[in-house]
Parts: C-alpha cells; structure tokens; sequence
C-alpha cells in the first residue's frame, strides 16, 4: 500500500478498503436497479448499521465507533462507488446533516431516543431547513413555532428535503419569535406523526433519493424536543455547515478520482481511427488536465479537512474547498461522458448518472454564488 496522504493515515487506509468492499458488495450491484425504482431500500441503513458505517464518528457510549470526523471523511470520499448519487445522499443527509445536530446541541434524553436508533440503523433523520421561500437566504424561513400548554406547534411546508419521506424524525428549523431571522430561529426533532404530509419530488439527478416537500399543520412537539437554545437555531445552522460543506466536498473528490479512473481505462481500450483514444493527442491531454482537476479538488479538500480536524475554524478554505470542488466535478463528469461518446449519453453506463448526479453539487449546501458571498466577507471585500 503506498503512503497515504495526510491528514489520512494507514489506519484510515484500512478502514477506507473495508467500506470500498462493503460498497462493491452490498450496494453498488443494485444501484441500477434503484435509480429506475427512484427509492434504495430503508434495510440499507440497517446493513450500513451492522457494519459501524452509521456511527463512524461518533462514541461508543452512543453506540458509534468512536471514532472522528477523519474516519467519517474516508466514508464521504468512498461513497462515490456506490454508483447512485441518490443513495449515497440519503445515507448522508442521515449521517451528515440530520444526526450531527443532536450529537453537538442533543440533551441525553434526546440522544437515547434519537441518534442511538439512528447509529443502529433503526431510525431515518433528516434535516428540514429549506423552505419554498428561503433557501440561500435562510433566515427568510416562514415555518413557525408557537408555544402552547406542554410544547409547541408547528406550522409551514419545507422542500427539497432529502429522506423527507422515509424519515422517522426530522430535524426542523422554525421560527419561535414572529420575526424569525437570525435571533428568532429554533431547532425541534420532529417524529413522523399526524400533521404532516410528505411528497416526493422528481428531480433531474439522485433518483433513488427521497427528496420531498413537508408540510407541517398543526404538529405538536413537547417541550423536550427542542433542540439546542430558545432562538438559537442560527448557531445550530452554522456549527454544521463546516462539516457539511467538507463532505461534499470529499463526495466529489471520491467521484473524481473513481470518474477519472474509469474513464482513462475506456481511453485506452477504446479504439477510433486505429489507435486507442488515449492515442489521440487532443484526448490525453484532456485526460491530463482531468487529472489535475481532480488533484487540485483534492489538496484544497484535504486542507480544509486537516485544518478543521485540528480545530481551527476554517471557514475561508471550506468555502473555498465545497466552490472549487462542486462545478469542477460536473464539469469532470461532462468531459468523461464526452469521452464515452455515444455510451456516455446511454443509461447503462455509469457516467451519464455521474454526471446528472453531480449537478447538485453547486448547488446544494450553500451555492456556488452563496459560498463566492461567504468568500467575499471573510476577504474583507
Ligand atoms: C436534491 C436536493 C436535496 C436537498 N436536500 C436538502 C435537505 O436535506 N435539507 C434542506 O434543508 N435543504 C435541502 N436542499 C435545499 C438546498 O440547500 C437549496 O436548494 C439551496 O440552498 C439553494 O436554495 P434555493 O433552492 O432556495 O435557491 P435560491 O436561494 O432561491 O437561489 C436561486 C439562485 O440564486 C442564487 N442566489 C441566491 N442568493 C444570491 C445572492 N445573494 N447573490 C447571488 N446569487 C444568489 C443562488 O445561488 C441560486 O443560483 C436540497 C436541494 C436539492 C436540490
């Protein structure tokens, strides 16, 4: 085995080539199958479960394997091989999005009743933030909590949830003062109970994801299932977004470097003209600058990673690290597909789900435009 690059270590090498065979056999054989299905089995979890990959990072007291954010990021990057964008996203929003708030602001309580089932596999988290009138602009949203004898009730429709219709509990942002905004936001793990209604969009890409609409009329939640600080929904927000943005980014090196592998080996067998493709000078060098984008897309991630592992605040190389890893996948993707020529616009072959699934990328978890914003404040512009 050569030597890893850091911050990725020999062990984190060893854990990576068990979830890359797990991922070739349990789940990448039926990705095919459930794009077409536009669903992945609830089970998944529970296999994902049997073998620790729910709880990576989090302690064994909870049931995780106590590990860190490192092993987690080597789970992020081997995702890719799973072939379906739509399911490695429900697996991420579970492991990722949904469950970290409850590890970070959750009372004991609430860890027992939630992320214990979640790490075992046995209950589905989302996370319901983005509304139909606020995505980037999150203190926009319009979902409100109001307080009554013994909790709160929910009203307000959420979209583009992903798990928004397997879910068991959704982690949900409402506003509990009537202005909302920055100081008015809170946090309620909300069980899939009377009041709400889910229904499953169709999308362009991540088919075999549940990505969803909420709607929450009359939902009522006691009072122990706030989550985190009256108000303090924004902070909640914030401290996750770090993390949320490296793994996407470690899910588009992952697809780069597998997307780049596959598609030099097709340059090679491929032949036109009585030469292999890679035998033309105009697609090797394309191949060439493929590989130094998905090499570029690597340093940058990693360094952001290394910084955050070590518990600096990096938010200037996150931000950096999620915009020029998310277009510079798609545009991998589209380059591979067109090297595929035909085959590549053809559905059993890998790259034309490759490169409608990484077409979320910039736009998910914080735009493109949004993290160029981001960018620009922490710059001083
Ligand atoms: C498949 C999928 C899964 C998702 N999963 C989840 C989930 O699990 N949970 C969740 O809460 N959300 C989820 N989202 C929502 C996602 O985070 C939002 O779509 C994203 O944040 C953008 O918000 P929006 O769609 O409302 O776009 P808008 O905010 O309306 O933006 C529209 C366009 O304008 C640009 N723009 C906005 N503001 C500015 C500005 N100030 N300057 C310049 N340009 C600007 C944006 O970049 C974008 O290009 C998901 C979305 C998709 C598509």
């Amino acid at each position: 085995m050569t030597n890893p690059d850091p911050p990725f270590t020999p062990e984190h090498e060893e854990l990576r080539s068990s979830i890359r065979g797990f991922i070739d056999r349990e789940l990448a054989p039926h990705s095919q199958q459930w794009e077409d299905e536009r669903w992945f089995p609830d089970e998944v979890f529970g296999k994902l479960a049997a073998q620790g990959l729910l709880g990576l990072k989090y302690p064994t007291e909870l049931g995780g394997q106590g590990g860190d954010y490192l092993h987690e990021a080597v789970m992020c990057e081997e995702m890719a091989r799973i072939g379906s964008g739509g399911t490695a996203a429900g697996i991420g929003a579970h492991v990722n999005i949904a469950t970290p708030p409850i590890w970070r602001f959750g009372t004991e309580e609430q860890q027992q009743s939630y992320l214990v089932p979640a790490i075992r596999g046995e209950k589905i988290g989302a996370l319901g933030i983005t509304e139909p009138g606020a995505g980037s602009d999150v203190a926009g949203l319009r979902t409100s909590a109001e307080r009554v004898d013994g909790g709160w009730v929910l009203n307000g429709e959420k979209t583009y949830i992903t798990n928004g219709v397997r879910a068991h509990f959704i982690v949900t942002a409402a506003k509990t003062t009537p202005e909302g905004g920055h100081q008015g936001i809170s946090f309620f793990i909300v069980d899939r109970s009377e009041g709400i209604e889910s229904a499953k969009l169709e999308k362009l890409g991540w088919h075999a994801s549940d990505t969803a609409t909420i709607a929450y009329q009359d939902v009522f939640v006691g009072e122990n299932r706030l989550l985190g600080e009256l108000h303090g929904g924004f902070k909640l927000i914030m401290a996750n977004f770090q993390w949320e943005r490296l793994a996407m980014s470690l899910g588009a090196v992952g697809a780069m470097r597998l997307a780049w592998e596959r598609t030099a080996q097709f340059a090679r067998e491929r032949e036109t003209f009585g030469r292999p493709l890679s035998g033309h000078q105009v697609i090797r060098h394309k191949l060439a600058d493929l590989a130094a984008s998905a090499y570029q897309a690597r340093c940058v991630t990693y360094d952001a990673l290394r910084r955050f592992v070590a518990g600096e605040e990096p938010l200037r190389e996150v931000t950096m690290a999620k915009l020029l890893t998310q277009r510079a996948c798609f545009e991998l993707m589209d380059a591979c597909l067109q090297i595929h020529g035909g085959a590549g616009y053809m559905r059993e072959v890998w790259v034309e789900r490759a490169a409608r699934d990484s077409r979320l990328g910039p736009i998910g978890g914080g735009s493109d435009e949004i993290m160029r914003e981001i960018l620009g404040r922490v710059l001083g512009l």
